[in-house]
């Protein structure tokens, strides 16, 4: 069985800050990650808000540095996913693919995962035109017509990018205000491909095989209409990933919770970005997550070995 002193479950962008700061420390570490390291950077098409780039640059470019940056350590990579942890004092057991490796300390960072709309149509047509990624799958619909259903900065983001693409973007958010950033707001406010249509929710996907027509209804006034797309881009939110966090852990609905040395409630447990329960999810506070939670996993093992 595999051995190491840290363990960092997930390779975006907490995660391998923490794999970074701790093998500089000259810790023992292993990152485990079940897709290309990255994260839903990889899934961002620009980013425009990380400190360092006043001209913005791509998600996968980014993603490309971080890990450029790890490949100057020596990191054990697992290519996997981790199906469940067991607890053990001090050693803990990882459960990866059809094999257990073993740490002292553990930093989760596995991020989040896009909310569901939960409506009728959505699980059916996906693939067939339902799409919770615009960067993934929005070359799919050049110069034809979607929707963007949300009003925070994914959904005003992703929408902007659509635009380049697509012939039409109807923009679709169930109240008035939009919570996404000023800057987002008036770029989609003024874009002549964007329609913004406002108080509306979506009840429907409809299509035989394909994304068809929305079934949408006023919220104030109750009246239906259908609306011709042949894309839907769900942008409602995220959920933490923690289905294999056991129960012992303390958490809520929106993640881990951690103090703000993101030190979980079990010894030798440690929480970084999206998985933990916090209001402010981006590459930048993941950064700062991933460096504190190694911090204090590298206190922790000091502490052990005296
Ligand atoms: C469309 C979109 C646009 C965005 N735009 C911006 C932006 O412009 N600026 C900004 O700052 N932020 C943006 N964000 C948010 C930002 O990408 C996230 O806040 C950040 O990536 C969180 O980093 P993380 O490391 O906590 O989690 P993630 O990036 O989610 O990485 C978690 C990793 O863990 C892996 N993982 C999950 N479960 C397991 C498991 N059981 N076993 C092994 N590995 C696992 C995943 O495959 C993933 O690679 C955007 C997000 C999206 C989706």
């Amino acid at each position: 069985m595999k051995s190491y002193d840290a363990v960092v479950i997930g390779g975006g962008p907490a995660g391998m800050t923490a794999a970074l700061y701790l093998l500089r420390a000259g810790v023992k570490t292993a990152m485990i990650e079940k897709l290309s390291p990255g994260g839903q950077v990889l899934m961002t098409s620009e980013i425009e808000n990380y400190p360092g780039f006043p001209t913005g640059l791509q998600g996968w470019e980014l993603a490309d540095k971080f890990t450029a940056h790890l490949e100057e350590y020596p990191l054990d990579r697992i290519s996997d996913e981790v199906r469940d942890i067991e607890f053990g004092d001090p050693i803990h057991t990882i459960k990866v693919g059809d094999e257990d490796v073993q740490a002292k300390a553990i930093i989760l960072a596995t991020g989040s995962r896009y909310r569901k709309l939960g409506i009728p149509g959505e699980e059916r047509l996906l693939g067939r035109g339902v799409s919770y990624c615009a960067l993934c799958d929005g070359n799919f619909f050049r110069e034809r017509d979607v929707a963007v259903i949300g009003g925070g900065n994914s959904a005003l983001e992703e929408a902007l990018y659509l635009a380049r693409l697509v012939n039409k973007v109807y923009l679709i958010h169930r109240r008035d205000e939009f919570r996404g950033l000023a800057c987002y707001q008036d770029k989609c406010f003024t874009h002549e491909k964007i329609k913004v249509i406002r108080n509306t929710v979506v009840d429907e996907i409809q299509g035989e095989t394909d994304v068809e027509t929305l079934a949408l209804r006023q919220v104030d006034t109750g009246e239906t209409s259908e609306l011709k797309v042949d894309g839907t881009f769900i942008f409602v939110g995220f959920e933490p990933i923690m289905d294999f966090v056991p129960d012992t852990v303390e958490k809520n609905r929106n993640g881990v919770i951690t103090d703000v040395e993101m030190v979980t409630n079990i010894p030798g447990v440690f929480a970084a970005g999206d998985i933990r329960s916090k209001m402010c999810r981006q590459v930048a506070s993941a950064v700062g997550d991933g460096a504190t939670a190694a911090n204090s996993a590298f206190t922790y093992l000091e502490q052990l070995d005296s």
